[in-house]
């Protein structure tokens, strides 16, 4: 592996490229490199007859990045974004148990995280999170070589409440790049 230990690929939905970019901003290239996606596909969902196009998109985008992980990264953290005005609050999926063990124990012992906030969500065949099941394909959220993690960071639509997003996904980036530096139990 060379450079950062985390890629971090922000704009895959466009509606969400500018709060990527906000937390983007400023992190440690050392630790996190940035993919920004230019022209990322429309998040919004789909009406029933065009559901086969847009899982296809969305396939072949995630194909895209392959070849930026691969060798090069050993994380794949995929910044995503929604609404709730009860926000902020976020969902970190992925499909290595040692992984989510290891979020989860540092989310409960540290006192910058209300652990009620943060959700870590299984991602594999028994998934909560069908969504990124059906569009994101098997080779990027299951493979021997990196880790995946998508992180959707859900805000209020007040300016305070969108800065408290921004700042509480900047912190969730940031303990992955952590977590990304010590060896963990398992990358299944
Ligand atoms: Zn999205």
């Amino acid at each position: 592996m060379q450079g950062a230990p985390v890629l971090l690929v922000i704009g895959i939905h466009r509606e969400e490229l500018a709060f990527g970019r906000a937390v983007a901003k400023g992190l440690d290239p050392q630790q996190i490199q940035v993919l920004t996606v230019p022209e990322g596909l429309s998040g919004r969902r789909p009406l029933p007859d065009q559901s086969f196009n847009y899982q296809t998109l969305h396939r072949a985008l995630y194909q895209q990045l392959l070849p930026y992980v691969l060798g090069h990264h050993s994380v794949l953290l995929d910044l995503h974004s929604g609404c709730d005005t009860a926000g902020p609050s976020a969902d970190l999926i992925c499909a290595g148990a040692g992984w989510r063990d290891a979020l989860e124990q540092e989310i409960d012992r540290r006192p910058d995280f209300h652990k009620q906030d943060v959700r870590i969500v299984p991602l594999g065949i028994e998934s909560e999170f069908p969504h990124a099941h059906t569009v994101i394909p098997k080779k990027i959220w299951h493979n021997p070589r990196f880790t995946y993690l998508g992180l959707e960071v859900y805000l209020p639509e007040t300016v305070d409440g969108q800065n408290a997003g921004r700042d509480l996904a900047k912190s969730l980036v940031m303990l992955v790049a952590e977590l990304a530096t010590r060896p963990l139990a398992d990358s299944t």
